[in-house]
């Protein structure tokens, strides 16, 4: 019988307890890993121990999967592994940091980590657009066997039967259909699918994820005054012990973990504020080449024999009309 998408996430999340174990040890043991740079290298300057953590950080997370992956046969949750970090830096903060941080700064910490939770769960358990007339369960497309141009048809019939009943006919907007080949469903609007929150980004959710994005940041940029309070007040760095303890070099590492955080993630949201202006999905700015409506044909010069494909965006209407249907296509 088949599922819809609803139905698919929904069991898929039923079987989830096992790799939500595997990402919550995998959570300790990066930040263990982590917290072994400043115990060894305290000595070096501030940034060669941030471009060593970060290292180590991609050779952990890569030799880890594969580790799972090939010898464990275990699955991880990326999604647990988000949550679990949070939870790991908030139940390091409450038992280390606060100490030194005072009750407001403690409070409104506090606060922004709940407010990301509560927003972790529902952009993990939102509908990002799923298209449900039919398509979107075909026996070929659960399969998961369907080629680009079989994708392509379906993407531009499934906008078209979609358009004659959804809320946006006659508003002059127009939604994008794509296909998720990890959800195996068509998503309007699709930005992409997000590992680390397990869903889909797509036209109805875009909006919050852009928000948990600020929140994210907001939060890790709070962690950081607080920690650089406690270091302050502790004189951590300016008297480093011969023999840190191991809530001495977990203060550094986290510290160190949270700015490497910040840095991909203010990158990756101007990248979505950039698409949003130009209203551009980021996955229609990567893979522009397997989309034609972004393909501009240029005749071949003379004297030369080939034609080349230049990109173009027919959805671009101007940096404020683009803004305003973006906000305006969550209905
Ligand atoms: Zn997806």
């Amino acid at each position: 019988m088949d599922e819809t998408p609803d139905e698919r996430k929904r069991s898929g999340r039923s079987k989830s307890i096992g790799p939500c174990i595997v990402s919550c040890i995998f959570v300790f043991l990066t930040h263990l890993v982590l917290s072994l740079v400043p115990r060894f290298f305290s000595a070096s300057a501030f940034l060669a121990q941030l471009a060593l953590s970060a290292l180590l950080l991609l050779f952990f997370l890569g030799f880890g999967g594969w580790c799972r992956r090939t010898l464990l046969k275990r699955r991880a949750s990326a999604p647990a592994f988000v949550f679990f970090n949070i939870l790991f830096i908030w139940g390091f903060y409450i038992s280390v940091i606060s100490q030194a941080v005072s009750l407001l700064n403690d409070a409104v910490f506090s606060c922004e980590v709940v407010f990301l939770l509560i927003g972790l769960y529902s952009i993990i358990t939102s509908d990002p657009g799923f298209v449900t007339n039919g398509f979107a369960s075909s026996d070929q497309v659960a399969e998961g066997s369907v080629s680009e141009v079989h994708i392509h048809e379906k993407e531009l019939e499934v906008l078209a039967s979609g358009l004659s009943d959804d809320s946006t006919e006659g508003s002059g907007l127009v939604t994008r259909v794509r296909y998720c080949r990890i959800c195996k469903a068509y998503i309007k609007g699709l930005d992409h699918h997000c590992p680390a929150f397990g869903n889909c980004i797509g036209q109805k959710n875009h909006p919050l994820f852009l928000v948990l994005l600020f929140g994210l940041i907001i939060t890790e940029a709070s962690y950081l005054v607080c920690t650089s309070l406690f270091v302050a007040k502790s004189g951590l760095l300016r008297r480093p012990s011969l023999e840190p303890t191991l809530s001495e070099n977990l203060t550094v590492s986290t510290i160190m973990f949270t700015i490497l955080q910040l840095v991909w993630q203010v990158l990756f949201v101007i990248w979505h504020i950039y698409c949003v202006c130009f209203n551009i999905r980021t996955d229609e700015w990567i893979n522009w080449k397997k989309h034609p409506e972004f393909q501009l044909l240029v005749q071949p010069q003379p004297g030369k024999n080939f034609t080349s494909i230049k990109f173009r965006n027919p959805y671009d209407k101007g940096i404020r009309q683009n803004v305003k249907e973006f906000l305006a296509l969550r209905a």
